[in-house]
């Protein structure tokens, strides 16, 4: 109620061309939720090298340089707005819903931020994926089903291998996780992927905890 006699007064605007929104509309308007730049030829599975196979590995939006899911993941991020995380996350449901996915996933696991970002952060920007995802689709999520270790001194003064060795040995199994679910269907939810290294680790840490089955679904890819 509040919320509607405010926005009579000061309108939201689309977070991509900054239109006035209209009713029904949030963060995003429709006109930019129809242009989004989504991936049809994911080639993910490529960009991975894991212990085993995927079983599917899925990415939504293309990310590039100056496009529009840059500034979607920019607000997701750095804006404090879970909320359009949530919202183009239901979209990539429903797309999935539509490739027979429904009830298919057990868990979804979203990969865990570093602890520090974590703390000034205030939130894990890829948790509000995993719930739209789990929203659309059934099936669980897990927020610390995977942990990431704390290595304390700064990237930047690392070389190039000793950041590769520990992007690789960063993340482990949560050991909470019950023996009855090694069979399950897992599903790694991310941000975006780059080279994938990040989620390479965190699938061989679901496979060294004795996983199987396991899947990637990422909001963006690098193109
Ligand atoms: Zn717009």
């Amino acid at each position: 109620m509040l919320h509607n006699l405010i926005s009579i007064f000061f309108p939201d605007s689309c977070i991509l061309c900054d239109n006035t929104l209209i009713r029904n509309e949030s963060n995003i308007c429709l006109t930019c939720i129809s242009k989004l730049p989504q991936n049809e030829n994911s080639n993910l599975k490529e960009k991975l090298s894991c212990l085993v196979p995927i079983q599917l590995a899925s990415s939504f939006l293309k990310y590039e340089k100056y496009n529009s899911t840059r500034n979607i993941l920019h607000h997701l991020k750095y804006k404090k707005n879970q909320e359009v995380g949530y919202q183009i996350s239901l979209l990539f449901g429903q797309k999935l819903l539509t490739k027979g996915l429904k009830n298919k996933i057990d868990y979804f696991i979203p990969v865990p931020l570093h602890p520090k970002k974590l703390t000034s952060r205030g939130y894990n920007q890829c948790d509000s994926i995993a719930k739209a995802l789990q929203e659309k689709l059934g099936g669980k999520v897990i927020l610390d089903g995977l942990t990431r270790k704390s290595f304390e001194a700064s990237q930047t003064k690392k070389s190039k291998w000793n950041r590769w060795i520990e992007t690789k040995n960063s993340f482990q199994a949560n050991p909470n996780l019950g023996i009855n679910m090694l069979d399950k269907h897992i599903a790694i939810v991310d941000d975006v992927i780059t080279t994938g290294a990040t989620i390479e680790s965190c699938a061989n840490a679901l496979i060294t905890a004795g996983f199987r089955k396991i899947s990637v679904l990422t909001l963006a890819c690098a193109t």
